[in-house]
């Protein structure tokens, strides 16, 4: 038999989030004109269980607030500001921002996923009208780093592992001398969205260490930098470990998953790495404490969910972490975010 790639079943991965997000979508939790293009032909029709969307409307509704925010302060202060999506996968958020009312705020867009996963988008993006049409001038488009790479004014789209040492593949690809792709000093927010888990904490930690490096090196004109982290934590309970034998069983390979044991620990992930301030919540917490109550009140029409305490258990093991660094001249500008 074939030996498997052991990353394999950690793309397939990006599989499951697309079609999470096209069911919520299909079932009207969340409004995405985008999805559609790029979820595999095979994965069109495969609903989730309506605990899925609930909690994919929670996680999605909570990103795209932080995001915005984000944008809008940006403008505020009078700059534009860039998003980098590490891990970024089948996601439409360049296309949801760049058709959207913050669209001026945005300077670049820069996502990075293993080659596999960005050579197949860069290709559903020149195929598909839909989101071609939003990278501007098509003379400006170009597939670059030999078809793993697509390069736009604002969009851009790279192929590396993340687990490799950062000093070489980000400052290779975003910091390089000549045509620097990323900006220090610009206001950078970085998405990890879902995917620290697969990588050792070493790794992890590595990897935001670099932009802050980067970041500190320009001086006091640099950034500031947000950070976002989606992610499981808190698996050392008995839900956990269910949770836990859940994906193991699929041969998902999960070195970051027990890093974190609670809630309260999760900000160290940017504290440990000299950002100023970082806050997080479980996404029950949020459901209950962010989501006006209209929402809430139109989303418990969608479906029927018997199994609320069953929620309320899978929800209280994900967590958004958030997290500021910035220079001491900057900060206050930032603090409502
Ligand atoms: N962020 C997207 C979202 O939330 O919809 C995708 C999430 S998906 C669960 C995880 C993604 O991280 C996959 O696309 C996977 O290929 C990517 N990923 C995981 N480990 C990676 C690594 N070492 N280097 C690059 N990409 C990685």
């Amino acid at each position: 038999p074939r030996v498997q790639d052991p990353d394999a079943s950690i793309r397939a991965t990006d599989t499951d989030a697309v079609t999470a997000r096209l069911s919520a979508v299909q079932k009207h939790y969340l409004q995405d004109p985008f999805i559609k293009h790029l979820v595999p032909r095979a994965h069109l029709q495969q609903p989730r269980p309506p605990l899925i969307n609930v909690g994919t409307h929670v996680r999605c509704t909570a990103i795209d607030s932080l995001v915005d925010q984000w944008l809008e302060l940006s403008a505020r202060n009078g700059t534009q500001c860039q998003i980098v999506s590490l891990g970024a996968g089948s996601d439409t958020r360049f296309w949801r921002i760049a058709t959207g009312p913050r669209k001026d705020a945005l300077a670049r867009y820069i996502e990075i996923d293993f080659p596999e996963v960005t050579t197949k988008k860069a290709m559903a993006i020149r195929r598909q009208k839909d989101l071609s049409s939003a990278l501007g001038d098509p003379a400006e488009v170009q597939i670059s780093h030999g078809g793993t790479g697509l390069l736009s004014a604002k969009y851009n789209l790279l192929g590396a592992d993340l687990r490799q040492s950062p000093t070489n593949t980000l400052q290779n690809l975003l910091g390089a001398l000549e045509g620097p792709l990323l900006s220090p000093r610009l206001p950078t927010l970085l998405l990890f969205e879902c995917v620290l888990v697969y990588m050792t904490s070493e790794a992890s930690s590595a990897l935001i260490q670099w932009f802050v490096d980067h970041f500190r090196n320009e001086g006091d004109g640099a950034g500031p930098i947000g950070g976002i982290v989606y992610e499981m934590f808190g698996l050392q309970d008995a839900f956990g470990k269910v949770m836990l034998s859940n994906l193991k069983f699929r041969n998902v390979s999960l070195p970051g998953a027990e890093d974190y044991p609670t809630v309260e620990s999760l900000p160290s992930r940017f504290l440990t790495r000299g950002f100023a301030r970082a806050h997080a919540m479980t996404l029950r917490n949020i459901r209950t404490s962010c989501i006006d109550d209209v929402e809430l009140e139109r989303i418990s029409k969608l479906e029927m969910l018997d199994e609320i305490e069953e929620l309320e258990l899978v929800l209280a093991h994900y967590a958004i972490t958030w997290g500021l660094w910035a220079g001491a001249d900057q900060e206050s500008a930032w603090t409502s975010w």
